[in-house]
C-alpha cells in the first residue's frame, strides 16, 4: 500500500489524510458538481479525489459505501493542533507522547512488552482541551485521524451504526498509524439498562468487538507489515466518565483526567490569545484577570478573552464601517471587567468534585 508507504520499510509511514474535527454524521451530503467552487464548508466532502478513489477501489470484506461515507464525512482539512497551542496538562501531554506519539513514530522500539495502547480515555469537564488534545496526539504522531461523536452516531445513523463502525475500524487499520477519536463515548458504552434500546446495544457491542480486532491485530503482528498495520488507537472523551460501565471502562488502559486550568495555565492561555491583539494590557492586568478567572474552563476563557475583544469595535458604534483598522483602539482591562459580567464559569463546583472523585478511584497518575 503506497499511500502508507510500507512499501518502504525503512521509513515510518505517515498518514495520507489527516482529519482534524469532529465529524457530526450528519445527512449525507449530495455529492457536489465537479464545476462547484470549493468551500470550506463543504472541503471534506469534495468530490472524490484520486487517492481517497485508490483507497476505496482497494476495499475489501467491509461495506465500500460506509468506507466511502468514513472518508467523505469526516472532514479532511490541514488544520493542524501543534502541544504548544494547548495550555497546560503538561502530565496529558507527557502520558501521550510515552503511550503513543513515540510508539508511532518508532515502531520499531515498542514492541512486545512495550507495544502501543490500544485505548485512552481523556476525561473531565466539559471545555479542558480533551478535543484539542486529540488533535495534537493526531498531528504530532502524524496519524490519519478519525474523529466522530458517539451521539450523532447513535442517533443520526442508528440504522446503519454497526456498518459504519466496521468501515471506520477497517479505514483505520488502513491508513495507519491512525486515531480514532471518539467524543461523548459515554454514550456508546453505558451500563446496561431496561430501557436500553436493541440497536444501541449492537453498536456497543459492535464497537468492543472492534476493538479487540486491534489487539489481535498485534498479537498476530509476525512481520514489520503487520506491526505497522495494527497501530490505532481508541482515544474517548467523556464529560460524564462515570457512566461508562465497568468492562467498557477497564478497556482504556489509561484515563487521563483533563482538569480545569490553574493559575499559571490560565495565564499561559490569557496571553497567548492575546498575542495576537492589538491590546494595552500590562502585567498587572494579566495578573488580576487571572485571578478573576478562577474556576473557568479553557473554552471559558476564551469566549471571555472573544468578548473583551468586541468591546473596542462596540465602542465605534455606526462609525465602524468607516473606522481604520489602525486606529481601532487596543483593548484593556476594563473590557475584560465587563465581559466578566456576560461571561460566567461554567463548570459547577459540585461537579469538579465528582471529576476528583472518579479520578481518584479509576484515573491513572500521570
Ligand atoms: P473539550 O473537548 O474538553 O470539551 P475542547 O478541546 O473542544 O474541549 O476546547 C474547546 C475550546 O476551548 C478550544 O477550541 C480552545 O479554544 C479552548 N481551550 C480549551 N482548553 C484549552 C487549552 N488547554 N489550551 C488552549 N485552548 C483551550
Amino acid at each position: 500500500n503506497k499511500a502508507t508507504g510500507k512499501n518502504e520499510p525503512n521509513s515510518v509511514p505517515t498518514s495520507p489524510i489527516l482529519v482534524s474535527e469532529t465529524a457530526t454524521f450528519t445527512e449525507p451530503r449530495p455529492r457536489r458538481s465537479k464545476s462547484a467552487t470549493p468551500d470550506r464548508e463543504s472541503s471534506g466532502s469534495l468530490s472524490m479525489d484520486p487517492k481517497k478513489e485508490d483507497i476505496l477501489k482497494s476495499v475489501q470484506g467491509v461495506d465500500r459505501s460506509a468506507c466511502e461515507q468514513i472518508l467523505n464525512e469526516i472532514l479532511v482539512t490541514d488544520e493542524k493542533v501543534y502541544w504548544d497551542d494547548i495550555a497546560g496538562l503538561r502530565n496529558a501531554k507527557n502520558s501521550l507522547k510515552e503511550a503513543v506519539v513515540y510508539p508511532f513514530l518508532r515502531p520499531d522500539l515498542f514492541k512486545g512488552l512495550r507495544e502501543p495502547i490500544r485505548g485512552m480515555l481523556l476525561f473531565g469537564p466539559p471545555g479542558t482541551g480533551k478535543t484539542m488534545i486529540a488533535k495534537a496526539v493526531a498531528t504530532e504522531s502524524n496519524s490519519t485521524f478519525f474523529s466522530v461523536s458517539a451521539s450523532s452516531l447513535l442517533s443520526k445513523y442508528l440504522g446503519e451504526s454497526e456498518k459504519l463502525i466496521r468501515a471506520l475500524f477497517y479505514m483505520a487499520k488502513k491508513l495507519s498509524p491512525s486515531i480514532i477519536f471518539i467524543d461523548e463515548i459515554d454514550s456508546m458504552l453505558t451500563a446496561r439498562s431496561d430501557n436500553e434500546n436493541e440497536s444501541s446495544r449492537r453498536i456497543k457491542t459492535e464497537l468492543l468487538i472492534q476493538w479487540s480486532s486491534l489487539s489481535n491485530a498485534t498479537a498476530q503482528a509476525e512481520d514489520q507489515t503487520n506491526m505497522l498495520d495494527s497501530r490505532v488507537l481508541v482515544l474517548g472523551a467523556t464529560n460524564l466518565p462515570w457512566a461508562i460501565d465497568d468492562a467498557a471502562r477497564r478497556r482504556f488502559s489509561r484515563r487521563l483526567y483533563i482538569p480545569l486550568p490553574d493559575y499559571e495555565t490560565r495565564l499561559y492561555h490569557l496571553k497567548r490569545l492575546m498575542a495576537k491583539q492589538k491590546n494595552n494590557l500590562e502585567d498587572l492586568d494579566y495578573e488580576l484577570i487571572t485571578k478573576l478567572t478562577d474556576g473557568f474552563s479553557g473554552s471559558d476563557l476564551t469566549s471571555l478573552a472573544k468578548e473583551a475583544a468586541m468591546e473596542p469595535i462596540r465602542d465605534l458604534g455606526d462609525k465602524l464601517m468607516f473606522a481604520d483598522f489602525d486606529k481601532i483602539r487596543g483593548i484593556e482591562i476594563k473590557d475584560f471587567q465587563n465581559s466578566l459580567v456576560t461571561i460566567k464559569k461554567s463548570v459547577s463546583p459540585e461537579s469538579l468534585q465528582e471529576y476528583e472523585d472518579w479520578s481518584n478511584k479509576f484515573g491513572s497518575t500521570g
